[in-house]
């Protein structure tokens, strides 16, 4: 059986350390709740931050909260170049040897030396959604969207389980755009192999090779 996975959008955003947080808005200072997100705990807080990179800059950006152990800037592929940073497509948390940036609030700034990434796109499930679809945490999976005319089949899912987790695929703006999104878009997990694990280089190749599997 299949599920309805609803597709939600995020625009360009920063998890904050308190350490940093503290830099930019002052000792002892802590983040403003204004409104929860659909993953339970996660909230869009108040503060907002500009983020400068060498080309340019983004001002107000969303902060969200909780804090984490490092700050990671998420941005799509479009704002990196639009300030001049390097995209790195990476998963959330896994920051090592990512681009940085500079933080600015008002007349305070700070210069990350790595955070920057264009999140990998996911979806995010509980356990007993992963049974029911018959994935588990990290697989890689293919999404069906559709929208009018401009259906999409997204690679390189990944699937992250967790009780603390919501249903839901996060896509940046740039891919949402690609399927020309509309007010609820929602996907349908496909699978294309039989084996939980695959390699899409791998099967590019063997395409072009006319091999079938
Ligand atoms: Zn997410």
């Amino acid at each position: 059986m299949s599920i309805r996975i609803p597709i939600e959008i995020s625009a360009r955003h920063i998890h904050v350390s308190q350490e940093d947080f503290e830099v930019l808005f002052g000792k002892g200072r802590t983040l403003t709740r204004k409104k929860d997100l659909s993953q339970p705990g996660q909230y869009l807080a108040e503060e907002r931050i500009t983020i400068r990179g060498p080309r340019g800059s983004f001002e107000n950006v969303a902060v969200l909260g909780p804090f984490r152990k490092q700050t990671q800037v998420e941005l799509s592929i479009t704002d990196t170049k639009k300030i001049g940073v390097p995209h790195v497509i990476r998963q959330s948390g896994d920051i090592a040897g990512t681009p940085g940036c500079t933080l600015v609030n008002g007349d305070i700034s700070i210069d990350i030396t790595e955070g920057v990434i264009a999140a990998k796109r996911h979806i995010h499930m509980t356990p007993r959604e992963a049974t029911l679809l018959q994935v588990e945490d990290n697989d890689i999976v293919f999404v069906l969207t559709t929208s009018y005319e401009r259906s999409l089949i997204y690679a390189d899912v990944v699937v992250r389980v967790s009780p603390d987790f919501r249903l839901a695929m996060h896509v940046d703006t740039d891919e949402a755009n690609a399927f020309a999104s509309d007010t609820e878009p929602f996907g349908v997990l496909l699978k294309l192999f039989d084996s939980k694990r695959y390699s899409m280089d791998k099967w590019v190749n063997e395409v072009l090779e006319g091999i079938k599997r």
